[in-house]
């Protein structure tokens, strides 16, 4: 595996496999690897014969001074991981080498930039992974780029701008993975305190009961959340928001009667955790950790599927 910290470089390696007609893969990422982040390398590791990950703190997207300082950073394992896991390319620019002096751009999905977190971290949050999203693209030019659902808003986002610049790469959207007790894995999970992760886990059951609500015959969206919504409180969760919405627009539904996506945002200590559950009213499917335990073997096989 290769470390690069510029574009030249990063095009100068990826120049030779390109023109011979090898698949390059992108996962764009943060840091902080966990078994998320490596769902997504080890699916393109599978698609793709050359792998690049991008690993860059984008400081624009941050709307909290304090959630940027704070967000967890270990290049040096993150390496490693990438590494074990056949990553051909590591890409780690430094700031000035992505947004030099004069940077002067901005690249804006509306509509689905304004909802949801867009409306509670502020519309700038989308437009910078907007921003920053379209430069990796740029940058990598891979033919299949790798997106988590556990970041739905943002997926729908990316394929948006993808869509409308005629970028010409594939988007992929891979499952959630999970820890044993439902909860979304997130390089933020590492800031939360013991009890904090007690609360944390009232987020995959809230998602949970709207899944069994739908399950047993629920349509009114209203008495959907708030069957989550009581799972949430009796663990003294006061979520920024439990909605029951569209899956393609993200407005809400004034009726369950067809898939929905129920999302939830809420802050647990000094973490701000968002996690989301697709609900097919035909399908009965496991959902957000059902049952409440994964075993070992099982959670394995969520993670190869990706
Ligand atoms: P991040 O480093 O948090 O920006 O995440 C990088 C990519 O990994 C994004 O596409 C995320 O949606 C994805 N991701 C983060 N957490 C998970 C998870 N628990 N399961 C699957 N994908 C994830």
């Amino acid at each position: 595996m290769r470390v690069v910290r510029t574009v030249a470089e990063l095009r100068g390696g990826l120049a030779g496999p390109r023109s011979a007609g090898s698949v390059v893969g992108l996962v764009p990422t943060m840091g902080a690897f966990h078994d998320g982040h490596l769902s997504l390398i080890r699916r393109a590791r599978r698609e793709c014969e050359v792998v690049v990950v991008s690993l860059f703190v984008n400081p624009t997207q941050f709307n909290e001074a304090a959630d940027l300082a704070a967000y967890p950073r270990d290049e040096r394992r993150d390496a490693a991981l990438a590494a074990e896991a056949g990553v051909d390319y590591l890409f780690t620019p430094p700031v000035a080498e992505v947004y030099p002096t004069g940077f002067a751009t901005t690249v804006s999905v509306a509509g689905l930039s304004e909802t949801l977190e867009g409306a509670h971290r502020g519309r700038g949050h989308f437009d910078a992974v907007a921003t920053v999203v379209t430069k990796l693209l740029n940058m990598v030019a891979p033919d299949i780029a790798y997106f988590g659902q556990k970041d739905v808003q943002q997926a729908l986002v990316i394929k948006q701008l993808v869509r409308d610049l005629d970028l010409p790469a594939r988007v992929e959207v891979c499952p959630t993975v999970r820890e044993p007790d439902g909860l979304a894995m997130s390089s933020r999970n590492a800031l939360l305190s013991e009890s904090d992760r007690v609360q944390a886990a009232a987020l995959p059951r809230a998602l949970r009961a709207a899944v069994r609500a739908v399950r047993s015959g629920e349509r009114d969206p209203a008495a959907i959340r708030s069957q989550a919504m009581s799972e949430l409180t009796s663990s003294g969760v006061r979520p920024e928001y439990f909605e029951l919405v569209s899956p393609d627009t993200l407005s809400p539904v004034a009726r369950i009667d067809g898939e929905v996506l129920a999302v939830v945002a809420a802050r647990v200590g000094a973490v701000r955790l968002i996690d989301n559950e697709t609900i097919d009213p035909l399908l009965a499917r496991p959902a957000a950790g059902d049952g409440g335990e994964h075993s070992e073997q099982e959670k394995l096989e969520c993670i190869a599927r990706c």
